[in-house]
């Protein structure tokens, strides 16, 4: 794990952060400027750099991180819809080079994206 990963230490417990879900392979946080009424941000407790680094071999994280933004689009009311984006890279708009999936719920959301 990179000792400087807002979401590494974020996962660890090193900065405290309320969590929306935890199990043992990912946690969820709301984002702290949040672009819906529901911004939630679904990722892995170990690090990964952002989506240009899944392999095959993660097919069970990804599995459990659409399981999980799944659960808590329910859990918001998220019964119109919702969307997911993963930012990969300075094109892609990533910011925190630790891979995390955005829940975006709660209104009518435009096509195609900034
Ligand atoms: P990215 O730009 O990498 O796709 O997404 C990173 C997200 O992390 C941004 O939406 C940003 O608002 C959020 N974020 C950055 N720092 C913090 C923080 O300290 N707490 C929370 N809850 N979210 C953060
Ligand atoms: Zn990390």
């Amino acid at each position: 794990m990179p000792a400087d990963c807002l979401f590494c230490r974020m996962a660890s417990g090193e900065i405290p952060v309320a969590k929306v879900h935890e199990d043992e392979m990912v946690f969820a946080i709301r984002d702290i400027n949040p672009q819906a009424p529901t911004h939630v941000l679904v990722m892995p407790l170990a690090h990964v750099a952002s989506a240009a680094a899944l392999t095959e071999a993660d097919a069970p994280l990804l599995a459990r991180l659409f399981a999980v933004a799944a659960e808590i689009a329910a859990r918001d009311g998220l019964d119109g819809g919702w969307r997911l984006v993963s930012n990969v890279g300075p094109d892609g708009g990533q910011t925190v080079q630790h891979l995390h999936l955005h829940l975006l719920g709660g209104r009518r959301m435009g096509w195609p994206p900034g």
